[in-house]
């Protein structure tokens, strides 16, 4: 089937065209500065060259309308026509409880997304925009939804409810939710598959290091606990975000030093992580070439940030039942990270997390890194959430059809 996946955000539409038979991407490519009168409109179909083209884009009707044009254009495009389209898959990232696994959207399915809107602000009515433009634009085209949050509607209540009174729970739907449920479950997948073993009866840890980190703990193909919850700035550090930090330093920040919960919470999600403790930079390849030249506080964000992946490993090990079998690393630090990879397993030899430093000299490709014939696999397998996202759409469409 070719389906096409819309990742819209609230100033930029992200999209590739998947066959899936062959799960090739056809083209791909990304509006920016959706908006304005010089948005630009980044396209390459496979095998082709890149371009680039700044021209005014005022709505996600608009952007939308330019990427369907491209894929039938003479010249660029991989359609012949947009009768070849079998779905539309888009990412959503909230579904809260209301929605906890893929679904064909019509009439309900977008109210109960809006009804989520509380929990995602910024990302489900970007998210909705795609979807209403698709709809006009494509009337007789399905659209289904793939949440970042449904992979991990599998966890047990233990995992997901927070010890506060309860109430808080029944009445406000306060629990944890976990994100890039489309990254694990992916990568999850993937590894079973290159390994020749069955999801159904594979336990894994599954690292996904990027500019946002979650951690997840994958047990029989299945989310049964993770690292990020009701919102996405807990667990383990990030790039501008702090991971978890004891609740009562909030309380004194408030209280004591007397900054307003906006301050706090920019410092939180915008002031911490890599960035906060090293004072140089977000980005893991920056602080990495300054640890080298010697600059303490980033040799300190690295350390910080591999000894809080190393325990959420081990934490989220005890999850697993009686087995693990592989530790898997995805995303920007986790796919290419040769050296924070090295940092983190360093220490999980008692649960047999080893790896091969050989090995392990591998950027952005999938690999077992860990040495032969050990027990548990380290593995490093570059995500592919658009994929992910195409194969749920066309068994969404398939089951609709049957
Ligand atoms: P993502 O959010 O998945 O795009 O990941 C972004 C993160 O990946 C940033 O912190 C980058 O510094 C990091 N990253 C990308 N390439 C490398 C690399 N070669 N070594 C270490 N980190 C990397």
């Amino acid at each position: 089937m070719k389906i096409l996946v819309l990742n819209s955000g609230s100033s930029s539409i992200k999209f590739q065209l998947l066959d899936t038979a062959e799960r090739k991407v056809m083209c791909k490519g990304l509006v920016e500065r959706v908006g304005l009168a010089d948005a630009i409109f980044n396209y390459q179909p496979a095998g082709g060259d890149k371009s680039k083209e700044v021209l005014p884009i005022p709505d996600h009707l608009a952007g939308i309308k330019l990427i369907l044009d491209t894929l039938t254009s003479p010249g660029r495009g991989v359609i012949a026509s947009l009768a070849e389209l079998a779905a539309v898959g888009h990412r959503i990232v909230h579904g809260g409880e209301k929605i906890q696994h893929s679904v064909l959207l019509c009439e309900e399915s977008l109210r109960l997304i809006d009804e989520c809107t509380p929990l995602a602000p910024l990302h489900n009515p970007a998210n909705l925009m795609g979807v209403h433009a698709i709809q006009k634009l494509l009337p007789d085209v399905p659209n289904v939804g793939v949440f970042d949050t449904a992979f991990h509607a599998t966890m047990p209540k233990p995992a997901y409810v927070y010890a506060l009174d309860y109430s808080y729970y029944e009445k406000h739907g306060i629990r944890r939710f976990g994100f890039h449920g489309t990254s694990h479950q992916y990568v999850a997948m993937r590894a079973a598959e290159i390994l020749g073993v069955r999801l159904d009866d594979f336990n894994c840890i599954t690292c996904h290091l990027g500019n946002g980190v979650s951690l997840t703990a994958v047990r029989g193909g299945k989310s049964v606990d993770t690292t990020l919850g009701f919102g996405t700035c807990c667990g383990v550090p990030m790039g501008t975000r702090c991971g978890d930090v004891d609740p009562a330093v909030l309380m004194h920040l408030i209280d004591e030093l007397g900054m307003t919960s906006r301050q706090v919470c920019d410092l939180m999600y915008k002031g911490s992580g890599l960035k906060g403790i090293s004072g140089v930079s977000h980005d893991m390849r920056d602080v990495e070439e300054a640890a080298a030249k010697g600059h303490e506080r980033a040799e300190l964000a690295l350390e910080i940030f591999a000894h809080a992946a190393r325990k959420h490993i081990a934490a989220l090990a005890t999850n697993l039942g009686d087995r693990i079998d592989a530790v898997i690393f995805t995303a920007g630090i986790g796919e290419n990270g040769v050296e924070i990879r090295e940092r983190i397993c360093q220490g999980l030899g008692f649960m047999g997390v080893r790896i091969d430093p050989e090995r392990n000299k591998v950027r952005g490709k999938e690999a077992v890194v860990s040495p032969e014939g050990a027990p548990v696999k380290v593995m490093v397998v570059p995500t592919n959430e658009e994929l992910m996202i195409a194969l749920d759409t066309e068994a969404i469409v398939k089951a609709s059809r049957a």
